[in-house]
């Protein structure tokens, strides 16, 4: 289990730093964070919080987030991840589909009064029990009945669970729809947590910089699971992702790690203080959650030195990674693939409509199968078994293709691909030939409806400050002869910035929704 895993880690290093909050200035060893765990599990439990139980966590990053998540597997209650850019009747929908006993929550962040959202959504939620939110006295004395709770106690819970037991329900990003919540064991996201950080050579010296949110599996088991069982230690730069906050944390911790979105990384190449922060601790790290654009893959190794950044392709579903990028892969496949397949999982390409596996080199739906697979869609037998298969496949809906030696291309989602006039477009393609525009910093591309064509491209550029405004007619240009015709965009936006949601991800169905008011 994973406070079993969590507990030997402490045991070989205790002394060795693990967490680091830098907004509140505040550092644990592995025994100091042993500690904090342990005593809101036993407060937890004094609460009356049992195995099975589902325990809510709607907070930004901070290091209460990280004791939440080791005192709840400890316990064997169900942990759910709360979006911190929910609204009131997102909060409402969770509290009541995941059944939420026990609410731990910030009581605001910028904008966004949790607390009188939690009110607000109260009387609808009758599963609801207790709200504690964060610094308040009920959260104090939480703590208080911890630490004059029997220790002994945590044996005694520990020898009731078991690896096989659900532990997390993590809500997917809602890029495509709205959110669905995957259920997770230990077994699901501790092996996959270790074996990340088993392919990026992780050990105690390792210091990794986790800007992404912890509400995703991205930050809790890319970075927390994979950080506690390797003994490396987790540094938080700011509760929500910061360029600056970031650059800074990692060179003032000498971090050896650094994760990010595409979007992020983007925007820490891009913020003008870049050459003002000493960056020379980082050797590796991850992007990741959507497609990673070459260019900006080539300038995180060659302008930040992650000389052995690895690319990672999964999904909430399967807890999350199913395929990254080796430091001994050549360089090219290391910023252009996604990789291959992860240690004890398989993958394979199927043609979407029939179901048969394609030949290497043909696009076609990636699926995923193995221990990392999720227990199942919570409270949602129909959604799961349209997900998983009878043979225990898990059917991503994204499109990929597998070369002959098992490298990876993402090349889009199933529900993204444009089809215009019969010729099947990956937006993908076409947005990585625009990012080698020398004005453009970030491209989309989407498909807009038309009278001729069904479909025709549209793309969304944010451009280099200080660039001429770009036209349609400029970028066709630009793109005539390098692109077959029917893959050079009709239509171009410039936006300042994208729809996103908080995981960093381009809301493409937002943006076809805006593209079809603007074309009128
Ligand atoms: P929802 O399922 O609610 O629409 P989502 O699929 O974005 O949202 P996540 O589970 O956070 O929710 O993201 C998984 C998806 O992210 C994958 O299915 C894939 O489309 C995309 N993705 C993840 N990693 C990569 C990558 N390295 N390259 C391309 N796409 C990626
Ligand atoms: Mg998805």
């Amino acid at each position: 289990t994973i406070g079993a895993n969590f507990d030997k880690t402490v045991a070989r290093f205790p002394d060795r730093d693990a967490l680091v909050d830098r907004p509140s200035g505040r550092r644990w060893t592995y025994e100091q964070l042993a500690a904090e765990v342990e005593t809101i599990a036993l407060g937890l439990d004094r609460l009356g919080v049992r195995k099975g139980d589902r325990v809510g966590i709607w907070a930004p990053n901070c290091a209460e987030w990280v004791f939440v998540q080791y005192a709840t597997a400890k316990i064997g209650a169900i942990l759910v991840n709360i979006n911190p850019a929910y609204r009131v009747h997102e909060l409402e929908y969770v509290l009541k589909q995941a059944g939420i006993r026990t609410l731990i929550a910030a009581p605001s962040f910028k904008t966004s009064d949790y607390a009188a959202m939690i009110e607000q959504a109260r009387p609808g939620c009758p599963d609801l029990r207790d709200v504690l939110l964060l610094g308040s006295d009920a959260w104090h004395e939480l703590v208080e009945s911890g630490r004059a709770a029997d220790p002994a106690r945590l044996a005694e819970i520990a020898a009731g669970l078991g690896a096989d037991d659900p532990i997390n329900i993590q809500y997917t990003s809602g890029t495509t729809g709205f959110p669905k919540g995957a259920t997770l064991s230990h077994h699901n996201i501790l092996n996959n947590g270790f074996f990340v950080g088993e392919l990026l050579g992780y050990d105690e010296e390792d210091r990794i910089c986790v800007p992404v949110p912890f509400y995703h599996c991205f930050g809790m088991v890319m970075c927390n699971l994979a950080a506690t069982s390797h003994g490396a230690c987790i540094v938080i730069p700011a509760p929500s992702f910061e360029p600056r906050a970031t650059l800074e944390a990692v060179a003032a911790e000498r971090c050896t790690s650094l994760y990010g979105v595409p979007t992020m990384f983007i925007a820490e190449l891009n913020e003008p203080s870049f050459a003002e922060h000493d960056l020379s601790s980082l050797r590796t790290g991850i992007m990741a959650g959507s497609p990673c654009p070459v260019e900006v893959m080539k300038q995180v190794i060659d302008r930040m030195g992650m000389a052995e950044v690895a690319i990672c392709y999964g999904m909430t579903e399967t807890s999350p990674v199913s395929t990254q990028t080796r430091a001994d892969d050549s360089l090219d496949r290391r910023v252009s693939t996604v990789g291959t397949v992860h240690p004890h999982l398989e993958i394979k390409i199927i043609d979407p409509e029939t179901g048969v596996t394609v030949p290497r080199g043909t696009p076609g739906e990636l699926c995923t199968r193995g221990y990392s697979v999720m227990l199942g869609y919570w409270n949602d037998p129909e959604q799961t078994a349209e997900a998983i298969d009878a043979a225990r496949w898990m059917h991503t809906g994204d499109l990929a293709v597998m070369d002959a030696d098992g490298y990876v291309n993402i090349t889009g989602r199933i529900k993204d691909m444009v089809i215009r006039g019969g010729e099947n477009i990956y937006p993908r393609e076409v947005e990585e030939f625009l990012y080698t525009h020398p004005d453009i910093v970030d491209a989309q591309v989407i498909g807009v409806p038309d009278e001729k064509y069904g479909e025709e491209l549209m793309a969304w550029v944010r451009l280099r400050p200080g660039a001429e405004p770009l036209t349609a007619e400029k970028l066709r240009e630009f793109c005539k002869g390098k692109l077959a015709h029917f893959k050079i965009p009709r239509y171009v936006h410039i936006v300042d910035e994208f729809p996103m949601t908080v995981t960093g991800k381009v809301r493409k169905v937002q943006m076809r929704e805006e593209a079809i008011e603007i074309l009128g």
